[in-house]
């Protein structure tokens, strides 16, 4: 377990390992995102259809649902303020019950024991169903390295990985991908040598969901049978019993944790409710904020080994990377109320124009630009917190109700503070501030400068609107319009028409 010592600041999930850093800032990656017209149409279309039937069976909870929120955010809460009595417990109940739990402190040592976990049992092949904790701390990567391949088996990331490609959503990790997309990559790569062989889709796939469907069901069943070590993330992890559970849609994820001998979990250590009366509330939450349903079609729950049924071995490794550090900062702890719902990513505007790559992370929208910079520390993921309109879409449909704007504005507080103790915060902010700030120190100053502005009614004369200001407004103007200044500033209007007003005591 992660020992914290006063005054030291807390490890941040390490560089070089896992999927928590963009390559480039979101700035250009958004840019470069937005020029794709492909890209933003299957990304509208796919939001607005998850966004609407969220919206039917969440209606017809009426009152309800804004208790269940109410329980879901306190339970969570509750576990975030106990987190220490609740993981001992969850050890000794897992233990108790024929588990191991191993503590991982970051990315590196979470990745070292599932290998070795994964090498004891001499296996070179493992199925995993979707996780994004190994997503986070690139466990694909360090297994092929050591020569071990690892198969996705939920059908977006099979589709994802078939396409050598990184997720771009929560809960669609292929949100990017149309139909045509995913029949031309299943034609390509299923049975490719590279992909170690398996059942190559049949030559005449058309992209009819069905058929697609079945040609993945096809390669899949054949990795399932011939696999002898899962994989698995997990939802949640029930204290008091020691119980795991994995909530999806397409039964691959009910035959990863039932069928090969032994099964390794990786979760992130803030998954626990503290009893089963507690799950109950997030299984009511979770299916309705994250694919519009009353609940999912698999519901898997295992406690520990069972003779005769299911794995041999059970492994539970639990994963700070980085969490410890985002809970001892009660402004943005909350963010690890987060369930992965991903409603918040299907109402915002940000996420449905620039898509999920372009926040470098795998967790991306807005949870992801406030849980990514924590858990890397904000001097690794700078731009993050700004990629928001601070609209609160997202905190409308949180079903754990996390502040996300709120933490959007501490974050950028600590980024510039960040900047201020020699990280770089973006630039022409800090000039338009020192500026701002220079002006608004002296009231004749800001009077000039207010008169001064008027000379921008120049720069829009024609549209109405400042398309292209000079520096250092120009990153503005680069994603939107300024408005004009107006001809007579407040303080000019007040003292023309009301100044001889003043002094008389109203
Ligand atoms: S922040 Fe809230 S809405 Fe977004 S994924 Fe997490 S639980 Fe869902």
């Amino acid at each position: 377990m992660t020992t914290a010592f006063l005054g030291m600041p807390l490890p941040t999930a390490p560089r070089g390992v896992g999927m928590l850093r963009g390559d480039e800032p979101f700035p250009q990656a958004a840019r470069r995102a937005l020029g794709d017209a492909q890209l933003r149409r299957n990304l509208g279309k796919a939001t607005g259809t998850i966004r609407a039937r969220r919206a039917a069976v969440v209606g017809e909870l009426g009152d309800d649902w804004e208790r269940l929120r109410e329980a879901g955010a306190a339970i969570k809460d509750d576990v975030l303020a106990n987190l220490d009595r609740y993981l001992l417990q969850l050890e000794e109940q897992v233990s108790a019950r024929s588990g191991t739990v191993h503590w991982a402190r970051d990315a590196n040592e979470a990745n070292r024991i599932v290998l070795d976990l994964v090498r004891a049992t001499g296996a070179t092949e493992v199925v995993k169903v979707k996780s994004m904790a190994t997503q986070e701390i690139g466990l694909n990567e360090a297994l092929a390295e050591a020569g071990i391949a690892a198969w996705e088996t939920d059908l977006a990331e099979l589709i994802v990985q078939l396409g050598h490609d990184r997720p771009s959503h929560i809960l669609v990790p292929a949100i990017h991908r149309n139909r045509a997309e995913i029949r031309e990559i299943f034609l390509r790569e299923m049975g490719a040598p590279g992909n170690g062989g398996g059942v190559p889709a049949p030559p005449d796939l058309s992209d009819d969901p069905r058929e697609l469907a079945m040609a993945a069901r096809r390669h899949l069943r054949d990795r399932f049978l011939r696999a002898r070590v899962a994989i698995s993330g997990a939802n949640f992890a029930v204290a008091e019993t020691g119980t795991l559970a994995v909530v999806e849609s397409e039964g691959n994820g009910r035959m990863c944790l039932t069928l090969p001998d032994t099964l390794i979990t990786v979760m992130g250590l803030e998954k626990i409710v503290p009893t089963w009366r507690d799950l109950e509330v997030f299984l009511q939450l979770l299916p309705r904020s994250s694919t519009g349903e009353r609940m999912n079609p698999y519901t898997s729950l295992w406690t520990g080994v069972t003779d005769g049924d299911g794995p041999r071995e059970f492994h539970l490794v639990l994963l700070d990377n980085g969490r410890t550090a985002t809970l001892a900062d009660p402004a943005g702890r909350a963010a690890l109320r987060c369930i992965r719902c991903s409603a918040c990513l299907n109402v915002c505007p940000v996420y449905e124009r620039a898509g999920g790559h372009a926040y470098g992370s795998v967790y991306p929208g807005p949870i992801g630009a406030v849980l990514s910079p924590q858990l890397t520390g904000v001097a690794d993921n700078p731009t993050l917190p700004y990629a928001s309109t601070l609209c609160g879409a997202c905190l409308e449909v949180c079903p754990v109700a996390i502040d996300i704007p709120s933490m959007l504005v501490h974050l950028r507080t600590k980024v510039v503070d960040a900047g201020r103790r020699g990280a770089r915060p973006p630039k022409p902010e800090a000039m338009v501030m020192a500026a701002a700030g220079w002006a608004m120190a002296k009231p004749g100053r800001w009077r000039r400068a207010l008169r001064a502005a008027r000379l921008g009614r120049l720069l829009g004369r024609r549209r109405g609107v400042i398309r292209h200001a000079p520096p250092p407004l120009a990153a503005w103007t680069s994603a939107r319009d300024l408005p004009l200044p107006p001809t007579e500033p407040f303080r000019d209007r007040w003292s023309r028409t009301r100044g001889h007003q003043q002094g008389s005591g109203s």
